[in-house]
């Protein structure tokens, strides 16, 4: 075994095949040992792991960072900075920004941002000009710095003709397409789901059904070309039974849900707060319940934040003028763990937050794009990228708005404490995060 530079001690290692009570050796970039005790060399770096599990450092598929365009509300570094805190080591950044990531030049600006960070910044391109839905964007230019997810995230495409005819292509390329699933005629002037708390608030509203069927037509469309597709934000009950439906068949779909969708329902929107407005909408109990049940028997692959910092003046305003989103990164693991932990292992809960991930982005050890790159999502074992996660789960995480990194404070937990808390993140093999305070 190389001489260690970092040892971290006296957790539990969360493996595929569970849960091992081990210290982790890691030399460089790379984990070396895993024992019962490990002495660490005098040199080494020592990170208390008492009580805690070590994971493999999450991964999500579904953040805004913000930058180019809306450096008020967060930049790639700040972004990172709350992600690592949070304990990713990696982040997909939606293309959403002024301009949008539709073109290798400002793919190429947002990764350059990511470099140092406290969390690697993966990109995903638009798959039309302009998000605008009416041309595709330039998908093998993107493709090839390493882009590998696809969306015009913030809005669904439209046309199924050129959702068909971008399907082809991706499929061609080795790329995924991510799909918002809404049909904007159906959405129209809504700012809430449409239901009984809509009714009583007098706030229009948005049925299921405007993420439904964009769910069942790109379900169909998947059936037609065999090109995969990723569905981001699943939030209702049928859209998790069509998935489910989809998955028995045999297509080739994954999906992911937000945190929030597994814990808010409408009835957060009562007092008119925007902090409250996201899209897709909070939905009902039940959808609530369908989203969970979906994430524990693996209909959906992955938890994703859709972290989407504003400003404090964007959501100071009447509800539905308010912009839809809110901040995700460093409470989506306590609260994953407070909604899942009780239905499933901690393994599961590691495997929608990093494994499952970084296997939708294409970020493991095995995907060729890979090479000269450190891998995420696991597992954590000798020869591995020690990109890492200790997670202690018996300690709070208080949400003071004012404390988070990100430079927003639209967190939907204000004043909530959650079981269960990030300790420090490893990447590639430094500390980015000691005793819950970042170190970049
Ligand atoms: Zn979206």
């Amino acid at each position: 075994m190389p001489d260690a530079t970092l040892v971290i001690r006296g957790g539990t290692v969360v493996g595929p095949e569970g849960l091992t009570r081990r210290d982790v050796a890691v030399a460089g970039a790379v984990v070396v040992g895993l024992a019962e005790s490990i002495d660490p060399p005098q040199t080494a770096s020592v990170l208390d792991a008492g009580g805690c599990l070590v994971g493999p450092g999450l991964v999500d598929l579904h953040t805004h960072l913000r930058q180019p365009g809306r450096e008020e509300a967060e930049t790639v570094e700040t972004g990172a900075r709350a992600a690592a805190l949070g304990g990713y080591t990696a982040v997909v950044a939606m293309p959403n920004t002024d301009p949008p990531i539709d073109s290798a030049g400002v793919a190429r600006e947002v990764l350059d941002l990511g470099a140092g960070c406290a969390a690697e910044v993966a990109v995903a391109g638009a798959i039309t000009v302009g998000r605008a839905g009416a041309a595709l964007a330039p998908i093998g230019e993107l493709a090839a710095l390493g882009v590998t997810l696809f969306t015009d995230d913030g809005a669904g495409v439209q046309d199924g003709a050129l959702m068909r005819r971008a399907l082809d292509y991706a499929k061609g390329l080795g790329v995924t397409l991510a799909q918002h699933c809404e049909d904007a005629c159906l959405a129209a002037g809504g700012a809430m789901h449409e239901g009984c708390w809509s009714s009583r608030l007098g706030i229009p509203g948005v049925p299921a059904a405007a993420e439904e069927v964009m769910v069942a037509r790109d379900i169909a469309l998947v059936r037609l070309t065999g090109a995969p597709v990723h569905f981001l934000h699943l939030s209702s009950a049928g859209s998790v039974e069509l998935v489910r439906r989809a998955k028995a068949e045999g297509l080739a779909v994954t999906a992911e849900a937000a945190p929030h969708h597994m814990l808010l329902t409408h009835a957060a929107v009562a007092g008119y707060d925007a902090v409250f407005k996201v899209n897709p909408p909070l939905r009902t109990d039940d959808d609530v319940a369908a989203v969970v049940a979906g994430l524990c028997d693996g209909t959906i692959d992955a938890v994703a934040t859709d972290h989407a910092p504003h400003a404090p003046e964007a959501k100071d305003v009447p509800f539905d003028q308010a912009p839809p989103g809110m901040l995700g990164l460093q409470t989506a693991l306590p609260v994953a763990w407070e909604v899942l932990s009780p239905h499933v292992g901690a393994e599961f809960v590691f495997a929608l937050m990093s494994t499952h991930s970084a296997a939708i982005a294409k970020l493991t050890a095995t995907d060729p794009r890979r090479a000269g790159h450190s891998a995420h999502g696991g597992p954590v074992e000798v020869g591995a990228a020690a990109n890492l996660c200790v997670f202690d789960p018996a300690a709070p995480t208080v949400v003071e708005p004012g404390r988070l990194a990100s430079r927003s404070r639209n967190t939907p937990y204000a004043g909530r404490t959650f079981r269960g808390a990030v300790r420090h993140t490893v990447l590639r093999g430094e500390p980015v995060v000691i005793d819950a305070v970042a170190q970049r």
